[in-house]
């Protein structure tokens, strides 16, 4: 089973909104059911902008929540940093109940997930995931043997095995490349829950990410606008993409991650050697992101790795059966 997983977050440049649209349409044509990640704060400014339009073209998707605002000081990892437990987990819930509210008036509907926002997170967020009834997290830094699904402090976690960037998806000759390593794993692994990013609507459509203005921990009042690429850039970008959609769409199509949490899961204590894994993963896992270029200097990650380490007793190993997995997977 294979998930293709879209970042749709910038608020800043109109035209990353017609690009959303024209990728969730792409992903439509292919019939393809991709995973769409979208934050509150780009909620609010599709409703402002009246763009129904793009939210009729993400809806038939799954789609999640990826977190309020983003790449705004403070990130989850700013916010959370320097504050125990409890205290961190009322501020979580405080930041991803407006990301929630501004979702679920956008949509109609509760997101299916939560993906964290670039590479940034702490533990409490998964207590704020349990209070809003979010089931699963997805981009999880929290890390077991061979990046396999997990459960952590109650709620369902996956790792991304592979990616493709805009700049792959930019240029004929990377793309194929790209694709064809990407196709050639998917078909080798058709058991796993293989999680693939492939991209920001955003990125396909300009020449930087859009919160470059956000970069070191600071807010500008007036963030500059991101200058588009070529129009010949971005059509090739497209074409590259349905190719890619088109191909796997033959070889195992993708699902939505919501089709996935609704299979039978089973849920297994970690061996010692698992744990072990667990712990050396995740830390290290924590402490790169802090070097996110969002992030503000001298974030210190060492609060969070041990907050997250303190819930290590309730990580449990998530695995599907053999007759879920097919049953979810028509092409099987
Ligand atoms: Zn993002």
């Amino acid at each position: 089973m294979v998930h293709l997983f879209m970042d749709v977050e910038d608020p800043i440049n109109p035209l990353a909104d017609d690009a959303a649209l024209d990728l969730a349409r792409l992903f439509t044509e292919a019939g393809v059911r991709g995973n769409f990640c979208v934050t509150g704060e780009k909620c609010r400014t599709l409703v402002a902008r009246r763009r129904t339009d793009v939210l009729d073209a993400l809806a038939p998707h799954c789609l999640g929540l990826h977190t309020d605002t983003h790449s705004v000081h403070p990130t989850t990892m700013e916010l959370l940093a320097d504050v125990a437990f409890e205290e961190g987990a009322r501020l979580a819930y405080l930041a991803e109940k407006r990301g929630f509210d501004a979702f679920a008036a956008a949509f109609g509907r509760p997101p299916a997930f939560w993906g964290g926002a670039g590479n940034t997170w702490s533990p409490e967020i998964t207590d704020a995931l349990g209070r809003l009834g979010i089931p699963a997290y997805v981009y999880a830094l929290t890390e077991l043997p061979d990046r396999c699904a997990h459960r952590f402090n109650g709620v369902l976690a996956f790792t991304q095995h592979l990616s493709v960037s805009e700049d792959d998806w930019a240029d004929d000759d990377r793309a194929a490349r790209r694709c064809a390593e990407v196709l050639h794993e998917v078909s080798r692994r058709r058991t796993d829950c293989l999680c693939v990013f492939v991209g920001h609507p955003t990125r396909f459509r300009h020449e930087r990410f859009w919160d470059a203005p956000y970069a070191g921990g600071r807010t500008p009042a007036r963030p500059e606008p991101a200058k588009s690429v070529e129009d010949r850039v971005y059509e090739h970008a497209k074409a590259n993409l349905a190719s890619f959609l088109r191909g796997i769409a033959q070889i195992g199509r993708p699902i939505g991650l919501d089709d996935v949490l609704r299979l039978p899961w089973r849920f297994e204590s970690p061996d010692e050697a698992s744990l072990a894994v667990f712990r050396d993963r995740t830390a290290a896992n924590l402490q790169a992101v802090v070097h996110w270029p969002i992030h503000r200097p001298g974030l210190d990650p060492a609060g969070i790795v041990a907050k997250t380490l303190a819930l290590s007793n309730t990580l449990q190993v998530a695995r599907l059966d053999e007759k879920g997995a097919k049953g979810a997977d028509p092409s099987r």
